[in-house]
């Protein structure tokens, strides 16, 4: 090749070698700051595009002589597609991990020496091993060691919820090779992460830049849990029918059952959780990649850099932990931009549990516990928020916002009713029970005595002369969950996971009894809020998803569907990595005749163009 004094710059690379037109947020003030040798910490959601943020840097400052660029990511499993897709986009690119050979890792290592690599991918614990070191430092000495990015920078941190003891040596690197620029990228935000991850790190004279965390095409709603299998087939059949998607349980036996049972109705579903051996993961985690319209019944074990971009809907069976747990789970729905839905059922059960979990951890300091719950307790009242869902979420980042227009609270906004009254007698009934008889109960039984039930254990007890035997006949128990619920959230209640799950009254239960402080709660429809609504009063996503392509588009799209998913099986790669369906998309419309028609369409780079142009060509002339 001729040598040239100018070199493509970061547009230019945006648009050659990945098809796109323009940058997005701050890709393009991040890029130029590493490309110029700068530090930069990226805080962008997941889906808004972080990789390109050093995958663009990678080659321009390998175009300028300086070496490759190590990426540090925790996903072996996923090595090998990001791998696959820099290929396909004619970036040379490759990984280390524990699966290769002696042999294979020596030809890396001379293709290295010899600089023929522009991306070098390694999971965290590979880099502190004697080798590697040994051959950072050769490629250091030979300048050829350009950028560290560090993906999923958040694992350093305890605070993060996807802590990687291995990331704590990361900040060697940067001991060993101060001179080496670094990024690192996650999308996890909130300010103790952050916080933690900037001096583990040591990124302390790092560039931060925040993205908006907003993700305007994924829908919120977040339902009361009654009868939640039943509630997931309805809302998939309803919704998404055919589609990809992600379920998450918080346990391995409930992730077996809720497969099963989506089995057994006829849905395309796998179970994946960390029970299952290795070889079997990977096989369903490249099946949901590979496959169309597959649903992954899943612990939080999945999803991490599953970048697939047409994720349908995120559902959580059970609460998450925290907000950043359910934000990053939920971000892996409509990577692609088009809509998406996240959907959530919670009940006093999750509540529960999730406190128990905390409360009996007991590797945790108390310290961290107390750290826990106060997350916990913001994600209780995400989920009884009467309020805009996004606002609240952005909120929790540091983010203001509008009410979206695009979550359940928004189409549908829900009633709210003066609980405060229902909450005194709840509290004192507990109180009364444990004075009564020197010990506390759970809260079905609080619940009988409240709606006057006699039932034997009532009775045996006496509890039918307590003064708050049925007082509270006018509620339903829905009703009475729903007031139990925030006052667990509230931190006026306990539920004591070393005595039977019973009820316990906290400090700050006085200031509701004595009347200090209101408590206001969502009215609970019948059947459930929020999943029973009304087709006309509003637009499902699926129908919003479907493009008005003609009869002709629509069989091109089919056509190129088709071809598409040879080529990635013959590449043994996810179709996705090929082409985007919203590629496809614009292609089947463009109706292309030569090259230069398919040329500026999104996703098409100029390899792309080269290996796969007439063969599109082909496809869509054929009648
Ligand atoms: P993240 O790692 O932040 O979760 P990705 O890097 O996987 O996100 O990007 C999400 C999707 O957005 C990918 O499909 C990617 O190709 C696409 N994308 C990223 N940047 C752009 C851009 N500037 N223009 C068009 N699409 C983009
Ligand atoms: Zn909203």
């Amino acid at each position: 090749m001729p040598h040239t004094s100018t070199h493509p710059t970061p547009l230019d690379i945006l648009g050659q070698v990945f098809g796109y037109s323009d940058f997005r947020g701050p890709q393009q003030a991040i890029v130029e700051h590493v490309v110029a040798g700068g530090d930069a910490l990226v805080l962008m959601p997941t889906g808004g595009g972080k990789s390109l943020c050093y995958q663009i840097p990678a080659i321009a400052r390998q175009n300028a002589g300086h070496g490759v660029t190590v990426v540090i990511s925790p996903l072996i499993a996923l090595m090998h597609d990001q791998v696959g897709a820099l290929h396909e986009a004619g970036v040379s690119a490759a990984f280390l991990n524990s699966t290769q050979t002696q042999e294979e890792s020596s030809a890396l290592e001379k293709q290295l020496l010899r600089n023929e690599l522009t991306l070098l991918y390694a999971a965290p614990e590979r880099i502190n091993t004697p080798r590697m070191k040994g051959l950072l430092g050769s490629l250091h000495e030979r300048g050829l060691l350009s950028l560290f990015a560090i993906d999923e920078a958040h694992c350093v941190s305890q605070w993060g919820h996807d802590f990687r003891p291995e990331y704590r040596s990361l900040s060697l690197l940067h001991e060993t090779f101060p001179d080496v620029p670094r990024i690192a990228l996650t999308a996890t935000a909130d300010a103790l992460t952050r916080q933690d991850m900037v001096e583990r790190l040591k990124l302390e004279d790092a560039r931060e830049f925040v993205s908006s965390f907003d993700r305007p095409n994924i829908r919120y709603t977040i339902v009361e849990k009654t009868d939640a299998t039943r509630q997931l087939l309805r809302f998939i059949e309803s919704e998404h029918a055919g589609e990809a998607g992600i379920v998450y349980c918080q346990s391995r036996k409930r992730v077996e059952e809720v497969a099963g049972m989506l089995e057994d109705a006829g849905l395309n579903a796998m179970a994946y959780h960390a029970g299952l051996d290795s070889a079997l993961r990977q096989q369903r985690q490249d099946r949901f990649l590979r496959e169309e319209g597959m649903v992954m019944v899943a612990t939080i074990a999945f999803g991490m850099g599953i970048d697939k971009p047409d994720v349908r809907f995120v559902a959580h069976l059970d609460m998450p932990k925290n907000i950043e747990g359910y934000y990053q789970e939920t971000g892996r729905a409509g990577r692609d931009g088009l809509p998406a839905n996240a959907w959530m059922t919670y009940g006093l059960q999750d509540v529960v549990n999730q406190r128990r979990m905390i409360d009996t951890s007991e590797a945790a300091s108390e310290e961290f516990k107390q750290v826990m719950r106060g997350k916990l307790d913001a994600l209780l009242s995400l989920a009884e928020d009467t309020r805009c869902r996004r606002v609240a979420l952005l909120h929790y980042f540091g983010e203001g916002s509008q009410p979206c227009g695009n979550c359940d609270n928004c189409l549908s906004p829900p009633k709210v009713w003066d609980a405060t009254e229902a909450a005194r007698k709840m509290l004192s009934c507990i109180y009364r029970v444990q004075q009564a008889s020197g010990i506390s109960f759970g809260a079905g039984h609080l619940m009988d005595i409240l709606r006057g039930k006699a039932t034997e254990k009532v009775l045996q007890h006496s509890h039918d002369k307590l003064s708050t035997f049925g007082i509270g006949v006018d509620l339903t128990e829905v009703q009475w969950r729903g007031v139990l619920r925030q006052l667990i959230a509230k931190g006026m209640v306990r539920v004591d996971p070393d005595a039977f799950n019973t009820l316990q009254l906290l400090p700050d239960a006085r200031q509701v009894l004595k009347g200090e402080v209101s408590v206001h709660l969502r009215e609970q429809a019948a059947g459930g809020a929020g999943e029973r609504r009304k087709k006309s009063t509003k637009t499902s996503v699926k129908g919003m998803a479907e493009a008005s392509l003609n009869a002709g588009a629509l069989e091109r799209l089919a056509r190129l569907k088709a071809w598409r998913a040879e080529v990635a099986r013959e590449h043994n790669l996810p179709a996705f990595v090929i082409f985007h369906d919203a590629t496809l998309r614009a292609i089947a419309e463009r109706a292309p005749q030569t090259l230069t028609d398919l040329e500026g369409i999104s996703g098409i780079g100029s390899k792309k163009l080269q290996a796969y142009g007439n063969e599109v060509l082909r496809v869509c002339q054929t009648t």
